[in-house]
């Protein structure tokens, strides 16, 4: 089922996110939901909070970025309760977007490398290695379920210029090809 995607301004994008409960009989549909929502919104992440379930989960696809990036990794892989344990490496600069922040893409400093530990959907432990385009994605997506977005690692300037969008987002006037939730 295809979910409208709540956006910058809700509270919920707010919150930490709690652990999700690993015998909770709903998650399955929970996770296949999230993939649908994203893959129809073109999506590379999506994060729980971001479909309004303060939970510590997200997914991701990095698939679209194989035609810019043929030596990475395309990897669809679903995260619950994960903890990123190192990041490593010198901060640079990416262009991202969200799907909760409609028609905004800057560059955004990150560290290029994690390490992770983290629940697949089989309910697996796992820890693993990330750099790249990956390793972009998932911090990005783990910003989300500790209430953060990538807007508020902009510098203030920035963050002043893109006022206006932010506040046009929060009030539901930009309408994206996708079901929205601003409040
Ligand atoms: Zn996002």
């Amino acid at each position: 089922m295809i979910l409208p995607i709540y956006v910058y301004g809700h509270p919920i994008l707010r919150r930490q996110a709690a652990d999700v409960s690993l015998t909770d009989e709903n998650l399955k549909t929970l996770i296949e939901d999230m993939y649908e929502t994203m893959y129809h919104a073109n999506g590379v992440g999506l994060a729980a909070p971001q479909i309004g379930k303060s939970l510590r989960l997200f997914v991701i696809d990095s698939a679209p970025y194989k035609e810019f990036y043929p030596n990475e990794d395309a990897r669809k892989i679903t995260f619950i309760n994960p903890t990123i344990t190192t990041r490593t490496g010198e901060e640079f600069p990416f262009n991202e977007g969200c799907l909760s922040l409609p028609e905004i893409h800057e560059d955004v400093m990150r560290q290029p490398a994690i390490d992770i530990t983290y629940f697949d959907e089989t309910l697996n432990q796992k820890t693993e290695h990330f750099e790249g385009v990956l390793a972009r994605i998932i911090q990005h997506e783990y910003d989300h379920i500790e209430g953060m977005v990538f807007t508020d690692k902009l510098s203030s300037l920035k963050k002043m210029i893109l006022k206006r969008k932010l506040s046009d987002i929060a009030t539901g006037k930009t309408k994206p090809g996708y079901k929205i939730k601003n409040q």
